[in-house]
This record gives C-alpha cells, structure tokens and sequence, in this order.
C-alpha cells in the first residue's frame, strides 16, 4: 500500500511552513501528522489537506536539556495544540520566555508561523511547528 502522504513530503513542506494533513474522504476526519489509515474509521480513502496551524494550546512542557549541538536553544516550550480542523500536533512555543510559562497558556489561541523548528540528529530531522498567540 502507498502512502498518500508520506512523511518526507510532510516533513518537506512543514519546514516551508506549509502545514499538511490528510482528509478522510469517507468520514471527514482531519489527520496530522500524516497517518497510513484514518484516526476515526481507520479508512484509507483519503486526500492530502492544507492545514491553517490555527488551534489552542491543551498542554505544555518545558525543556532544559537539548540534544547535542543545540544546548543553546534551551530552555524552550514544547505544547501540544488541538489545530481547528481537529488533530492535535507537538510544536514549539516561541512567544513566551520558557522561565515565565505558567498553566495559563493553557487553552490559549496560537498560531503556527512560517518558521519551523528544523529537528536535530536524534529527531530524524523532524521538524515541528513553532507556534506563537494570536
Ligand atoms: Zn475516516
């Protein structure tokens, strides 16, 4: 079976800050990152959607450790959004001094910007999302 979005094309134009998902055609369901079958019917008929990088913020951690080579971009603030169009997705907080982060972002309205957090050697190069509030 073909990926109908594999994650080098995910990975490729998340880090141009272009954000995309996959559109169930059968439910609707919105999945992001790419996934081979639908999170809601497990449906496989499905076609490539841009997402908006608009949601709210529903969790957080801060990090104080980076992975080899990039010490000195830490600390940073790592959040889980819940996007508009459904998915939940990791990224970056880039608004907000990490030392000054307090559960009241949670819920929060943020946005994912053109600019992306690129990934490291341990992350496969992944990149991520960096999220700022609207
Ligand atoms: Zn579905």
């Amino acid at each position: 079976m073909e990926y109908k979005l594999p994650f080098e094309v995910y990975n490729k134009n998340l880090k141009k800050g272009k954000l995309l998902g996959l559109k169930c055609n059968d439910c609707g369901t919105v999945t992001c990152p790419p996934t081979m079958a639908c999170s809601e019917c497990a449906g496989t008929n499905h076609e490539i959607h841009e997402l908006s990088g608009m949601g709210k913020i529903v969790t957080f951690s801060v990090s104080y450790v980076g992975a080899e080579g990039r010490q000195n971009e830490h600390p940073l603030t790592i959040v889980l959004v819940k996007l508009d169009e459904g998915p939940w997705i990791m990224g970056n907080l880039i608004d907000l001094d990490p030392q000054k982060v307090t559960m009241e972002i949670i819920g929060k309205r943020v946005k994912a910007g053109s600019k992306m957090f690129p990934g490291d050697k341990y992350s496969a190069a992944a990149a991520r999302p960096l999220f700022s509030f609207i």
